[in-house]
């Protein structure tokens, strides 16, 4: 399996048992790299991007979970999988754990086929999240679906609501003097101020049929199937109202900062023939509205 050496587990443990118990465990079958404290960790992932952490939550100095709400603060380390390590009677810490952004735990004493079933789905989760963004249906900044495939879906939900006679929404969003904020904070703040709002809109969109994506730029649109104006503008109002009250760090980690976004509104039942590209040029207009009213606003 000469392929699966290249994949790489960084095991995050203070106790020298448990990493030569983990490393004998998930060495064949993978490149192990070690850090004996949270700080240790902090580095390491930063500098050699593992696929896959696995993370101790009982440590000296800084504890697991503090270690894995600073992987999860990174921009650099945020998407990596997370697996955390707790003691059988921790259950408490499983949630704690899930809460702050782990994929997934196990327990001490270590049992080899369960640490190494989790890690193996896990990795290949991994994999698959891979393929998707290289087949460019992801955003990879935001890691939310990108124009491309919002376009694949729209087509199939519009087809759907007509044959179902269904109401569908569209909301067409675009963050306010993005380019001043650009401008003021930096490129790099920017990337992280989109993948906030990006958060934010996938939060909303909750139902399977709903679809939150990055149209370009500073642009997203939330397409809302089976869903009437009324609660489109419910959910508008409350994407404005979270962005509004989104508060980014800058670096230094001192500065907040936010912003506020302008939302185009549009809802219909749609009947054969009518156009999709309507729909959407409507909502884009509305938009253009709400912009030209004064922002941070929903015109539909
Ligand atoms: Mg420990």
């Amino acid at each position: 399996m000469e392929a699966e050496q290249s994949h790489r587990v960084l095991i995050v443990d203070d106790e020298r048992s448990n990493l030569a118990m983990l490393n004998k465990i998930l060495s064949p079958e993978y490149t192990i790299l070690i850090a004996k404290s949270g700080e240790d960790a902090l580095g390491r992932a930063e500098e050699d991007n593992p696929d896959i952490i696995l993370l101790d939550i009982v440590m000296a100095g800084m504890d697991g979970f503090e270690t894995l709400a600073r992987l999860k603060d990174s921009p650099v380390t945020s998407k990596i999988p997370v697996i955390i390590i707790t003691g059988l009677s921790e259950e408490s810490d499983e949630e704690r754990g899930f809460f702050l952004g782990a994929v997934d735990y196990i327990t001490k004493p270590f049992k080899n086929a369960i640490v190494q079933a989790r890690v193996r789905t896990h990795m290949q989760i991994v994999h698959q999240m891979r393929m998707i963004e290289r087949i460019g249906l992801i955003d990879p900044l935001t890691d939310i679906p990108n124009r491309r495939s919002f376009d694949n879906r729209a087509d199939m939900e519009w087809r759907r609501c007509t044959r179902e006679e269904n109401p569908i929404s569209f909301l067409m969003m675009d963050i306010d003097n993005f380019k001043t904020y650009n401008d003021t904070y930096g490129h790099p703040q920017g990337d992280v101020l989109l993948k906030s709002v990006a958060k934010i809109l996938a939060s909303e969109a909750k139902r399977p049929a709903d679809m939150a994506a990055r149209l370009g730029g500073e642009e997203f649109g939330l397409l809302l199937a089976n869903t009437n104006l009324e609660k489109a503008l419910t959910i508008a109002e409350k994407i404005r109202s979270k962005v509004e009250a989104n508060q980014v760090p800058t670096a230094d980690g001192k500065t907040m900062t936010s912003v506020t976004i302008s939302i185009g509104a549009v809802s219909t039942v749609p009947r054969l023939g009518d156009s999709m590209l309507d729909f959407i040029t409507r909502a884009d207009g509305h938009l253009y509205t709400a912009k030209n009213t004064g922002r941070n606003r929903i015109f539909s």
